[in-house]
C-alpha cells in the first residue's frame, strides 16, 4: 500500500463504503447444513438410499451463548445461502477498509 497516496486510500475506501451500502442489509451469519432423513418405512427406497431430503438449516454460533438452530424452508433456501455468501464479502470489504485505515494511521496523516 506504500506507493498509493493517501487521497487514492481515502477514495479506495469511500468505494468500499458504497460496496457495504450496495449488500442492502442482505446479509446473514451461520452455516447452513443439509441433511438426509431415513423415515424408517419398510420398504422406502430410503431404506437403501442416503435418505429423503435434502432438508435445510442453518447454525449460528454465538460467543457465550449456546448456538442457535432453524430448519430453512425450502422457499427460502436460495436467498438465504446467497444472504450467507454475502456476509462473507461484507466482512471482507470491512477488513479491507480497516487495512486501508490502519495504513493511513501509520502514515499520521488525517483518516
Ligand atoms: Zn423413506
Amino acid at each position: 500500500m506504500k506507493k498509493i497516496s493517501t487521497n487514492a486510500l481515502r477514495k479506495k475506501r469511500q468505494e468500499l463504503i458504497n460496496e457495504l451500502g450496495a449488500f442492502d442489509g442482505k446479509i446473514l451469519r451461520g452455516s447452513i447444513i443439509e441433511t438426509y432423513k431415513k423415515c424408517g418405512k419398510p420398504g422406502c427406497k430410503c431404506e437403501t438410499g442416503i435418505g429423503h431430503g435434502p432438508k435445510h438449516s442453518m447454525t449460528i454460533n454465538f460467543p457465550k451463548r449456546k448456538p442457535e438452530h432453524d430448519y430453512i424452508p425450502l422457499e427460502y433456501v436460495t436467498q438465504v445461502t446467497e444472504y450467507v455468501s454475502n456476509y462473507h464479502q461484507f466482512k471482507e470489504v470491512i477488513e479491507q477498509i480497516c487495512a486501508i485505515n490502519r495504513e493511513i494511521l501509520k502514515r499520521r496523516e488525517e483518516l
